[in-house]
């Protein structure tokens, strides 16, 4: 369903409405990538010793940092499929907290971003 230009609050233009989709999908295809190495990187170490004592707890603790990154990975998924579904709704660019208009520099920083640079800035104090 294509989002009629005027149905967006802020009038933020068709043509940065598209750019951002595109960089959306573009870091959500690197993001899906990534996922893929960091599932093989956190997949259980196998018990059988070959390694020795001190490796495999060098190889749990990169298993940790790598889980770490994992989550953090998906979050990120999550924040720009749903910036996705922002842009259809046409809703995109709006601050969910004050109805603001989030600048397009901003979006273009933090494409996931659901707040302007003054709510974002509350919610950190
Ligand atoms: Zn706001």
């Amino acid at each position: 369903m294509m989002v009629p230009f005027l149905s967006l609050r802020w009038g933020m233009k068709q043509e940065d409405v598209e750019r951002m989709k595109e960089v959306i999908v573009a870091l959500l295809a690197q993001l899906n990538h990534h996922a893929e190495f960091l599932d093989l990187e956190t997949q259980a170490i196998a018990p059988s010793c070959s390694l020795g004592r001190i490796t495999r707890m060098e190889a749990i603790s990169e298993q940790a940092i790598s889980t770490h990154a994992q989550s953090l990975n998906q979050k990120r998924i999550i924040g720009l499929e749903n910036a996705l579904q922002r842009i259809e709704k046409g809703t995109y660019g709006t601050c969910i907290r004050c109805q603001g208009e989030i600048p397009l520099g901003r979006l273009e920083l933090v494409p996931e971003a659901l707040l302007c640079v003054q709510c974002a800035d509350k919610k950190h104090r």
